[in-house]
C-alpha cells in the first residue's frame, strides 16, 4: 500500500464492547435460537413421537466463525447507528441471515469485481468484511478510502493465509484445493501472491484436475491446453513449465476431508516420482475444525438406521454441499434451503448438487403411511437453529404430529 494510503487508513474499530455485546447476544438469540433444537439435543439427539423419529447429528449448524461474524455485524449496527454500513458480498452463505442484515440496513457490495460502488464509499462509511475474508485489493481499497472496517474474517481462514504467504516467501507455488469462484478461495489466492505480488497459485477442484496437473508436472504437456483449462484458476503470469517445480498444498477450509487427503497424496507421489524425493513438496491440512466435526458427526449418525436425510443450508454453502455428498452415498438425501421445501408427504423441493439446480422430487414411498419412519437432520456451519427447528416441526407436522404435541414431548 502507498504512503498516502497508509496515512488515510483508520485503525480497526473494536465493536465488541461489553454493553453492545449484551444487546447483540439477546438480538441474535431472538433471531436464530431454537427451543426445539435444544430439547432434542438434551434428549441425546433423538426425538421419537408415535411412529416418527427425528435424529439430529451431534454437531451441526452455526460454527464459532459464523457466530463471531454475525455478532460483529450486529454489533457494527449498534456502534454505528447513523452511518451507512456496507458488507463485501454476503456475511455467510445463508439467505435467512443475509436477509436479517439487509433488514438492518446493511447493504451488500459486489464481491467478484469491485465495480463503481466502491468508489462511492466515504470515510464515514462502515465496511464489514465477511467470515470468508476478502482479496487484498478489496482490503487496500477500503483502507485507502479511510472507511471504518469491521473485519469478521474467521481465524481458521487466516491460518490458511499465513500458510500460503509462507509458500510465496520461499518461492513455492500454492496449490489450493477449492472452488475458484468461492469468496474464501479468492481471498486466499490473493495472499498466495505474497507481499510483493510475485508468488503464484493454482486452484484445483476435482481429482481429474489433480491428475492432469500431476501428469504435467511429471512429463510436461500441452501448455496452451493447460493455460486454457486453468485460465480462471491461476495467478497472473502462471507458467506450468516453471511454476510447478516447487509446490505446497493448502485447501479451502470447508472441503471434504477425504478428498483433500487424496489430493495431497497424489501431489506428493507425483513429486517423488519426478524428483526421487519430496523436498519440493509441502502440505498443510487447512480443513477447519468445525467442518471436520460436522463431517465426522454425520458419519457417526449414518451408523444408525434412517429412512432419509435432510441437510439444511444455503445452496451456495461449500461445507453444506459436502455433507450432502457424504449422505447421498448411503441413503436418500435432500439438500433443502428451509422447511418450505417440504411441500407435502409426496413432494420435496431440493438442490441437486450434481446438476446445480433446484428440483422437485417425489418421496412418497419414504414418508407416507403408518409405518415407522426415521428422518435424520443435519445442517452446515452457516445454518441457524431456527431454520432447523422449522424443518423438525414440518416433518412431524406432515406425519400428523402437531406443534402442541411436539412442545409437550
Ligand atoms: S466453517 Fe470453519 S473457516 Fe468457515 S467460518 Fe466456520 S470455523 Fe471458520
Amino acid at each position: 500500500m502507498s504512503d498516502a494510503a497508509e496515512k488515510t487508513k483508520r485503525p480497526r474499530v473494536n465493536v465488541r464492547r461489553p454493553e453492545v455485546m449484551e444487546m447483540v447476544a439477546a438480538e441474535v438469540a431472538r433471531h436464530y435460537q431454537s427451543s426445539v433444537v435444544e430439547k432434542i439435543r438434551n434428549h441425546g439427539g433423538k426425538l421419537a413421537i408415535g411412529n416418527t423419529t427425528v435424529l439430529l447429528a451431534q454437531q451441526f449448524g452455526f460454527c464459532y466463525g459464523v457466530e463471531r461474524a454475525i455478532d460483529l455485524a450486529y454489533a457494527a449496527r449498534r456502534v454505528f447507528p447513523d452511518n451507512r454500513i456496507f458488507l463485501i458480498g454476503e456475511i455467510i452463505h445463508n439467505p435467512e441471515v443475509n436477509r436479517q442484515l439487509r433488514d438492518m440496513g446493511i447493504v451488500s457490495l459486489p464481491w467478484q469485481e469491485m465495480g463503481d460502488s466502491y468508489d462511492n464509499l466515504t470515510a464515514e462509511d462502515v465496511v464489514i468484511v465477511p467470515a470468508f475474508g476478502a482479496p487484498t485489493h478489496f482490503m487496500d481499497k477500503i483502507e485507502q478510502l479511510g472507511c471504518y472496517v469491521v473485519d469478521t474474517t474467521c481465524g481458521d481462514v487466516m491460518k490458511v493465509w499465513r500458510r500460503v504467504r509462507g509458500y510465496a516467501k520461499d518461492g513455492t507455488t500454492s496449490i489450493i484445493h477449492g472452488k475458484a469462484n468461492h469468496e474464501e478461495t479468492r481471498a486466499t489466492a490473493s495472499r498466495a501472491q505474497g507481499e510483493d505480488g510475485k508468488g503464484h497459485y493454482l486452484i484445483v477442484l476435482t481429482l481429474s484436475d489433480v491428475d492432469y496437473v500431476c501428469g504435467y508436472l511429471q512429463t510436461g504437456g500441452d501448455k496452451v491446453e493447460f493455460t486454457e483449462r486453468f485460465k480462471h484458476a491461476c495467478s497472473p503470469g502462471f507458467d506450468p513449465d516453471v511454476h510447478l517445480d516447487r509446490v505446497g498444498v493448502a485447501n479451502q477450509t470447508t472441503m471434504l476431508k477425504s478428498e483433500t487427503e487424496e489430493i495431497q497424496r497424489r501431489f506428493k507421489k507425483a513429486i517423488v516420482e519426478r524428483d526421487g524425493s519430496d523436498a519440493k513438496f509441502q502440505v498443510f491440512d487447512t480443513i477447519c475444525g468445525a467442518t471436520q466435526e460436522r463431517q465426522d458427526a454425520l458419519f457417526e449418525m449414518l451408523g444408525q438406521h434412517m429412512d432419509l436425510l435432510l441437510v439444511v443450508g444455503g445452496y451456495n454453502s461449500s461445507n453444506t454441499t459436502h455433507l450432502v455428498e457424504i449422505g447421498e452415498q448411503q441413503l436418500p438425501t435432500f439438500f433443502i434451503r428451509d422447511a418450505s421445501c417440504l411441500k407435502s408427504l409426496e413432494e420435496i423441493v431440493h438442490y441437486d448438487i450434481h446438476h446445480k439446480e433446484e428440483v422437485s422430487s417425489s418421496y412418497s414411498e419414504l414418508l407416507l403411511g403408518d409405518k415407522p419412519v426415521t428422518v435424520g437432520i443435519t445442517a452446515g456451519a452457516s445454518c441457524p437453529n431456527n431454520l432447523i427447528e422449522d424443518t423438525i416441526v414440518k416433518v412431524f407436522g406432515l406425519r400428523g404430529i402437531s406443534g402442541e404435541t411436539l412442545a409437550q414431548a
